[in-house]
């Protein structure tokens, strides 16, 4: 059997991995627009700061790969798929036919206007070389101004903060991480960032970047003009989708996957950032490997084997020193569900339970604190009252407790 991926991130190469114990005899190609093998995106911010050595960022050794039998095409975009001759063309001249197409092409940052991304100075922030490159501009300038103060924003503000920058977060919401937070949670986000040294413009927007050879200043909506020598654009991510135009596959917001995460074309399959499932759209490297693990195994197996994917719950992390801060499910941004909030001068906590005690949503600011059993309560346990009346009554509320339900 022949198998071919697109796409050499944790989505696809997950895939590629488990395709391999399915289905030991199979030949698997994956082809990676990238030049470098596998590496942890989200520790990216810590490539900006330096902190990371680079060796460390890679998921595998080279070797692995040889031994898991991967042809790794790498720096080779898969450019061409013809569905009915199941024939693929690489831009490197690769040609190859497939019985079973994986497309993991994932995402790109979103690039709104009004900015010239051509502008030297101007960055986002997305693959290894954004990093390395970043982190080369960011030693020698002085101040940047970052556009968005979602998590990945305020991870790229922390690591230019530590290496000396005056960083300036301009954010259109009137509170900073709008998706993760409630008003609460974020003022004391607001405070504890604040006091690392980041300043925040909030219900502003940037209105232009200007220069002439490369970024020198920055104008916001009000007409307030910061001088900057870099601007990151932190304002999300669009699914990849030029491959699954061509290929004329089903798309919404990503490339539509059934519960067995096949496409509208029978044999093709999708995962990770580029994929939309019953579930929605994903953005998350947890969500990426758990769909690469489904449709790994099931562009490998024979077709009365294939396992359905069932949704892993959105969970996101910052990961800025001294700060902890998990948001997971829903966590009733607007304050119109009802559950358990406890709050002291550190910490911030809200478990969000529907009108049964089922538990839909938690976040956890300043503690860690029961991160493992609310992340196993989530979707799956009711709370009783007196665990939700002790759940706001103290931070040192007993997991154990939550532990003990039956899920
Ligand atoms: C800085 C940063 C921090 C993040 N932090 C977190 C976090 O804390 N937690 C979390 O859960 N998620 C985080 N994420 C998101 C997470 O990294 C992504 O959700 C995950 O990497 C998606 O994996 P993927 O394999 O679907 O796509 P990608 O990682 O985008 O990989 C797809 C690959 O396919 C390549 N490609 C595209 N088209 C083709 C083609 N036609 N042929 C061949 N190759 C192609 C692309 O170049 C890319 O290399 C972060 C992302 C960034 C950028």
């Amino acid at each position: 059997m022949n198998i071919v991926i697109a796409g050499g991130g944790v989505a696809g190469v997950t895939a590629a991995e488990t395709a391999r114990k399915t289905n030991p005899k199979a030949d698997i190609t994956v082809f990676s627009a990238e030049r470098d093998l596998l590496y942890f995106r989200p520790r990216l911010p810590e490539i900006v700061s330096g902190k990371l050595p680079l060796e460390k960022i890679f998921a595998h050794p080279a070797g692995w790969y040889q031994e898991q039998r991967l042809e790794m095409r790498l720096g080779e975009n898969l450019v061409e798929v013809c569905p009915d001759t199941r024939v693929v063309r690489g831009s490197m001249g690769s040609r190859l036919v497939y019985d079973r197409l994986l497309v993991a092409t994932g995402a790109d940052s979103s690039t709104p206007p009004p900015v010239d991304y051509k502008l030297p100075g101007v960055f986002t922030l997305r693959r290894l070389q954004d990093a390395q490159s970043l982190y080369y501009e960011a030693s020698r300038c002085r101040a940047a101004v970052l556009m968005g103060a979602g998590l990945l924003a305020m991870e790229i503000g922390a690591a230019l903060g530590a290496m000396g920058l005056t960083v300036h977060v301009l954010e259109r919401a009137g509170r900073i991480l709008p998706r993760q937070t409630t008003p609460a949670s974020s003022a004391k986000l607001n405070k504890h960032l604040t006091d690392q040294g980041l300043v925040f413009h909030l219900n502003s927007s940037l209105k232009a970047a200007a220069g002439h050879e490369r970024l020198s200043a920055v104008e916001l909506s009000d007409g307030t003009r910061i001088d900057a020598q870099i601007l990151v654009v932190a304002a999300g991510v669009t699914p990849n989708l030029t491959l699954a135009n061509a290929m004329k596959l089903k798309v919404d917001r990503g490339i539509v996957a059934d519960e067995y995460l096949e496409t509208s074309t029978p044999g093709v399959y999708a995962a990770g950032d580029c994929a939309q499932t019953a579930d929605g759209f994903g953005g998350l490297w947890t969500i990426g490997r758990a769909e690469g693990l489904v449709a790994g195994h099931n562009v490998a197996c024979e077709p009365a084997e294939r396992k359905k994917y069932v949704a892993v719950p959105p969970s996101s992390t910052l990961k800025v020193a001294g700060l902890d801060l998990v948001a997971a499910g829903n966590i009733d941004p607007d304050d119109k569900l009802t559950g358990a909030v406890f709050e002291d001068e550190k910490a911030y906590r809200k478990v969000v339970v529907d009108d049964d005690g089922l538990v839909v949503g938690y976040t956890n600011l300043g503690t860690t604190r029961g991160n493992r059993e609310l992340a196993g309560a989530l979707g799956r346990k009711r709370l009783p009252p007196d665990v939700l009346r002790d759940l706001s009554a103290t931070l040192d509320f007993d997991f154990a407790r939550v532990q003990n339900i039956a899920g």
